[in-house]
């Protein structure tokens, strides 16, 4: 089926339990497609646009009173939307970050992290992890420590992931951020991965920023996001301009310099806004999420060879897999190599692995049901007692 003379219809959501790791949070609620149709139009948002002339002022639609909900949602004093996560650690970097400073980040960082402290030209520097890949306090303090030695002075900023994309295990945040404290550090929590998904309180976690991810977390489209911040903060990421131009002496307002003014002007915003009602609710439901994640994980479990990678019990619907002695060992002889997995998969309607994959890889069950769950533990046991791997209970 094609939805224009040229691309395919996408229905992997409609005709698929999807388990990619990054796409089942952020699949759009049915309020949020229809805001996207109505609202597809360049600078949609823009038609009541009135004096100062900034999105987070704008009354019809209620963008301004998003903006509230949304710093309220997170427990900070004020947010702003942004294209994507990456975009809201770019706002602050700029900020902070100067070349060679010393920034902070930690073996489970996220790339985009790294690209925003680059693009400043700052310093790098890693907090490793513990051989069961969580990152401790401990070793904050002490990566804090080598920084000071090496540099004569702390860190400019923290990036802290609180579930981190590789494993989603579950890091000491608070713990963390109380070290970073001791040496006025600001610190960025990023939750990507928890914004939209599960309850996040910035400020009883001791946070400057918060970020989340509109479509990874959100339900909405991409790219959107939020960068929240303390009061204190906020004066500094999001200053307006001061400039006046030479020839023409012009001045612009109260347009934030690291917004650059206006950030999501249409689909974006208003399909992240039509969710965020349904967002909000569904956040307390992360103990049935969990569960539902724990289903498939023992499943897994059972299956001789097979090891979980990530902490367990889980904290996170995002799991990863080690299939080295279970899956991987039969695509050695299967006539379809590795693909006899994500096809098995495939053929029984679960998609999202990537094709190939049998040796470590990564999984999501979040917005399954109950039923799916079920179906979709049943379905990793069959795949294995049908290659004739052993399945406990
Ligand atoms: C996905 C992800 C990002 C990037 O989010 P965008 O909204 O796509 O910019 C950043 N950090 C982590 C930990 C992620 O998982």
């Amino acid at each position: 089926m094609k939805c224009t003379d040229e691309f395919d219809v996408r229905d992997v959501d409609e005709c698929c339990i999807n388990i990619d790791p990054i796409q089942v949070g952020g699949r759009l609620t049915a309020d949020a497609m229809k805001a996207v149709i109505a609202y597809g139009d360049g600078y949609s948002v823009c038609d009541q646009c009135r004096k100062p002339f900034r999105l987070d002022y704008i009354k019809s639609p209620p963008i301004d009173r998003f903006h509230r909900d949304l710093a309220a949602f997170v427990n900070m004093d004020v947010a702003r939307v942004v294209p994507g996560a990456r975009r809201g650690f770019q706002a602050v970097t700029d900020t902070y970050v100067g070349k060679g400073d010393p920034v902070l980040i930690t073996a489970l960082s996220h790339y985009t992290e790294v690209l925003a402290i680059e693009g400043r030209g700052g310093a790098i520097r890693e907090i490793p992890k513990s051989a069961g890949n969580i990152i401790t306090a401990d070793a904050a303090a002490e990566t804090i420590e080598a920084v000071i030695r090496e540099f004569g002075r702390p860190p400019v900023l923290l990036f802290l992931d609180h579930y981190d994309y590789q494993y989603g295990n579950c890091h000491p945040v608070a713990e963390i951020i109380g070290a970073a404290r001791q040496y006025d550090i600001p610190v960025l929590y990023n939750g990507a991965y928890t914004v939209g998904i599960m309850e996040v309180d910035g400020k009883s976690l001791g946070a400057d920023f918060v970020v989340g991810s509109g479509h990874k977390s959100m339900a909405a489209p991409a790219p959107s996001g939020i960068l929240a911040a303390t009061a204190e903060r906020a004066a500094e990421v999001f200053r307006t301009t001061g400039i006046k131009t030479d020839v023409t002496g012009r001045t612009f307002g109260i347009k934030e310099v690291g917004m650059m003014g206006c950030t999501l002007m249409g689909v974006t915003l208003m399909g992240m806004m039509a969710s965020f009602p349904h967002v909000r609710e569904r956040v307390k439901r992360w103990d049935k999420e969990l569960s539902n994640g724990n289903l498939v994980v023992e499943a897994l479990k059972a299956i001789d060879g097979t090891v979980i990678r990530s902490e367990y019990p889980r904290k996170h619907t995002l799991t990863r897999v080690d299939t080295i002695n279970s899956f991987d060992r039969v695509a050695k002889t299967h006539k379809k190599r590795g693909y006899f997995f994500s096809s098995a998969l495939k053929e029984r309607g679960i998609a999202g692995i990537i094709p190939g994959a049998t040796k470590v890889w990564k999984f999501n069950t979040y917005g399954m049901t109950r039923i799916q769950a079920e179906y979709v533990a049943a379905t990793f046991r069959e795949i294995a007692e049908e290659n004739g791997l052993p399945v406990s209970i």
